[in-house]
């Protein structure tokens, strides 16, 4: 087994070597004896080349399957100390879009999947139940997060509306769901991270112990250090939900409501929703799409009948946790909320469900699109952050206009507080109290329909931006994608002089996610 290992890894370093022209004395690498496996098998060089997004490719020379921080300390260490260095991305599950976990010629380390590997290798993710958190390895999925914690009657308290991805990759952009305006994004529930720097120094960060690495990372695109480790803030584990949605054919009412909504935060949890979303229906077909499969055909009003502002209806998607103890007050605390809402009256839709089950709905529909092949296909998608100052503008530009009824995948809408997120992580949001994120989950189809193309859809995606920039919308892409260095210190504006300094501080040779595209590495 470590002789098959050692060979390996020498024909992974002559790759390198070749490829690269390093010209490192291959001795100094052998010593990079990892626990784990770097494969040269070309089913994890493929896997590692592509992403959700299937829209780039990029070939790693190697992939690194981790059984511990240790041998990602290893690989970046060797990395950063070798005379031309190479470059190193971790990836969770990738589930990027836009090739953001990939590196050309260097190596990937598969930081998800395999055998359970926690915060301690090996072991399943651990809670204190004293200390209200799970410590849980960077590689590990939200899912198995949740079916860890579960066990002890707990479950964090900020989501992503999908689960199958990777604690890193959500904590590395910011991790948002229904629960944000509440708890704020899942890089606001974090309390303490292991982190292996651009050097491969193994740091363990928090608010008081190495705070600015702690800051950098929550948010920082992968571009300071891997996180081996998170420490995630938990609370007791609701155990239903009732999950309701209104339509608004008025986007003026229906935004108003979402505010209101979203200004309940510092409510008791009795006189507030537990989650507050929403999505666009600009076609009918869409009532239905892959993340709304909700509206049976026993609704009670027939949405067409439905009098939509030009042709466009916006649906608000609202939860109430509740358990055994909370139950016969629910019903009763619902309708207060809902009575100071001003939906179209015929169309309340309710269900009611195990929270678990609320929590992993987009999986189930994962498995029915899997099954007809509509999964794997690519995904142009497109997130905002929109300035409420601006959302109706947004709404009569894109909504109301360049989408021109027809939408090929779902349109999230929904306002978070700007309060919850922290202004000394790396991610950046409009200058507004309150944000919207609009999303646009479209998937490309090579059906004869032109409307349903990559090309089609990826230059609607050019339009809507090039809308936002002549309309003076200063929008801020989430999960962004820009290809230059002017694009992305706009991104940041004021926060790009921080950002870089501490790249030079903590990946001086700029090695680490380079799928990303901020940064070159240094030869
Ligand atoms: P990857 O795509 O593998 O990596 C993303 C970036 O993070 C890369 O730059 C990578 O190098 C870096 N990275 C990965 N792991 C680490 C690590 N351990 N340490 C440091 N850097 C690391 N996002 C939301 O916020 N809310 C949602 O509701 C939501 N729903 C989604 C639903 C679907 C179906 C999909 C495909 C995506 C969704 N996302 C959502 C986006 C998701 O948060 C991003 O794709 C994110 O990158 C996580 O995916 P991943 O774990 O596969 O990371």
């Amino acid at each position: 087994m470590a002789t098959t290992k050692l060979v390996l890894l020498t024909f992974a370093i002559c790759r390198l070597i070749v490829t690269v022209g390093l010209t490192v004395d291959p001795t100094e690498l052998l010593r990079l004896v990892v626990e784990g496996q770097l494969s040269l098998d070309p089913s994890d060089v493929n896997t590692a080349s592509k992403d959700f997004g299937l829209m780039s490719r990029a070939e790693p020379l190697a992939v690194l399957h981790p059984a511990s921080a240790q041998d990602v300390v290893g690989l970046v260490r060797t990395a950063y100390s070798s005379p031309h260095g190479f470059t190193v991305s971790a990836r969770g599950h990738g589930h990027s879009i836009n090739g953001q976990a990939q590196t050309n010629n260097g190596v990937v380390i598969q930081m998800s999947g395999g055998s359970s590997r926690s915060g301690t290798p090996g072991q399943a993710a651990r809670v204190s139940e004293k200390g209200m958190y799970v410590d849980a390895w960077g590689g590990e999925l939200w899912i198995d997060v949740l079916r860890s914690t579960l066990e002890y009657g707990l479950a964090p308290k900020s989501w992503t509306d999908y689960l199958y991805l990777s604690v890193g990759g959500t904590l590395s952009n910011a991790g948002i769901s229904g629960q944000a305006f509440n708890y704020g994004p899942q890089i606001s529930n974090v309390h303490e991270l292991d982190v292996v720097t651009g050097k491969g120094e193994l740091l363990t960060c928090s608010e008081e112990q190495n705070s600015e690495l702690f800051h950098a990372v929550l948010g920082g695109l992968g571009q300071f250090g891997i996180i081996t480790r998170a420490r995630i803030a938990l609370e007791l584990s609701p155990q239903r939900v009732r999950w309701i949605r209104v339509l608004y054919s008025n986007f003026s009412a229906f935004t108003k409501d979402q505010e209101f909504l979203i200004s309940l935060h510092g409510q008791p949890t009795s006189q507030k929703f537990d989650y507050v979303e929403g999505f666009v229906i600009v076609d009918e077909g869409l009532i239905n799409n892959w993340r709304s499969s909700f509206f049976s055909p026993s609704n009670p009003v027939k949405i067409t009948s439905i009098n939509s502002e030009g042709g466009v209806l916006y649906c608000l998607e609202i939860t109430k946790n509740y358990d055994e103890s909370t139950a016969v007050t629910i019903d009763q605390e619902i309708e207060d909320l809902l009575e100071k809402l001003d939906f179209v009256p015929t169309s309340v839709f309710t269900t009611d469900l195990p929270y678990v089950d609320f929590l992993d709905r987009v999986h189930k529909a994962e498995l029915k699109l899997r099954s007809k092949g509509l999964w794997d296909v690519p995904h142009p998608w497109l997130n905002l952050f929109v300035p409420k100052s601006r959302i109706s503008d947004f709404d009569e530009g894109v909504f109301k206009g360049i989408l021109g009824n027809k939408t090929s995948g779902p349109i999230l809408i929904y306002p978070m507080n700007k309060d919850k997120w922290d202004q000394s992580s790396s991610v950046v949001t409009p200058d507004e109290d309150v944000f919207y994120l609009v999303a646009l989950l479209r998937s490309a189809l090579d059906t004869g329909d032109e409307t349903r193309t990559l090309e089609h859809l990826t230059n609607q995606n050019r339009q809507i931006l090039r809308f936002c920039d002549d309309a003076g919308i200063e929008v801020k892409q989430y999960l962004p994608h820009y290809t230059t260095r002017e694009e992305w210190m706009d991104h940041f504006g004021d926060k790009w002089d921080r950002f870089y300094q501490r790249k030079m501080k903590f990946d001086p040779r700029r090695i680490l996610a380079t799928g990303q595209r901020i940064f070159s590495p240094s030869s």
